[in-house]
């Protein structure tokens, strides 16, 4: 859907530990695995790079002298950037009570020194797997069942992010919000299995657009596209390409069947008020609802009567 769902990427393990040969070892002991190994020589540097380069697996040390690996474990837990992180501990000491600490700190797993490279490589690729499971959990949460596309909680997740940016970088943001047009009517003339293919017919068109455009659900048979660093004049030419497109679909039943929707389009610039991710959805939604007063199957930009075209029968 070229949002970036289920990207495949070699999986990062960074290895935290104040001993350069464990680095190098441990380099040598897993050069086969797909994996890329990132090493931090200190405490301090591994939750920074935590931070930064967001593994799925950090090894950590536990006998370190700037700051022991216990505390590190707390730090990345509770740190929302760092906290999904699986963490297996490397311990010396074999210490029944390190372990149990450990794993109560919400370590996933450990391996005591000196390593068992077998057992190591099992170690790391079941964090991996349980990580990979995580992360499919995770995204899964943010997309509809029917479309397939984002759902409304990532939509306003994601809109509040893309309005921050752009006021950040002094950029543009446009929100298209969509509506079929009709659509009861659709549903009570061919039932609800077709209605459903025409949600996901919609779903298809509305991303399969520019690869940066973030397509969504946001209720029953409405949409709201995020185009960051967009303006509204090329929102609105989008919003067209996708009107077009439904309305040119051809449908397995009867008749000559033309299934529309309605556009409102509007720009982070043109809201009323403080820019904000509520007022654009407030106009994006105000121009939407003119543009089906307006006859329907066609694109309103928010704050602007004389728009663009209206075509087709429509409603
Ligand atoms: P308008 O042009 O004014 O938007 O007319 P409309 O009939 O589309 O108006 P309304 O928004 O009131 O109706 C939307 C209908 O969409 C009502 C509901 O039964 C239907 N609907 C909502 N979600 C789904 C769904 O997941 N599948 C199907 N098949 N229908 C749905
Ligand atoms: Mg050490
Ligand atoms: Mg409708
Ligand atoms: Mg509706």
């Amino acid at each position: 859907m070229g949002n970036g769902v289920f990207e495949p990427a070699t999986p990062k393990l960074l290895v935290i530990d104040d001993s350069e040969p464990i680095h190098r070892l441990l380099r040598v002991r897993l050069q086969h695995e797909r994996i890329e190994i990132l090493s931090a020589q200190s405490a301090s540097e591994g939750l920074r790079m935590a931070r930064e380069m967001h593994p799925e697996v950090v090894l950590l040390d536990i006998e370190m002298d700037e700051m022991d690996g216990f505390e590190v474990l707390s730090r990345l837990k509770t740190d929302p950037e760092t906290q999904q992180i699986a963490v297996i501990f490397i311990s010396a000491t074999g210490d029944t009570m390190d372990r149990v600490r450990g794993l109560d700190l919400g370590a996933v797993d450990f391996i005591s020194k000196p390593f068992e490279v077998v057992e190591l490589r099992a170690r790391v690729r079941s964090a991996l797997r349980m990580q990979h499971l995580f992360r499919m959990l995770e995204q899964k949460a943010q997309i509809d069942g029917l479309s397939g596309l984002w759902n409304r909680r990532y939509f306003e997740q994601r809109l509040q992010q893309e309005v921050s940016e752009a006021i950040r970088h002094k950029q543009p943001v446009s929100l298209l919000m969509c509506d079929l047009d009709r659509f009861k009517r659709i549903n009570d003339q061919y039932g609800h299995p077709f209605g459903d293919t025409v949600i996901e017919r919609m779903a298809q068109i509305l991303s399969s657009g520019r690869t940066s455009d973030i397509a969504c659900r946001y209720g029953g048979e409405e949409f709201g596209v995020i185009l960051p660093n967009t303006g509204v004049a090329e929102a609105s030419e989008v919003a067209e390409r996708h009107r077009a497109a439904i309305e040119s679909q051809a449908w397995p039943v009867s008749g000559d069947l033309v299934v529309t929707a309605s556009f409102g389009v509007c720009d982070l610039e043109s809201v009323q008020g403080p820019p904000s991710q509520e007022a654009l959805v407030a106009c994006a939604d105000a121009a939407l609802y003119r543009a089906k007063e307006r006859g329907r199957n066609c694109v309103q930009r928010f704050g602007r009567e004389a728009a663009t075209q209206r075509k087709g029968p429509g409603g």
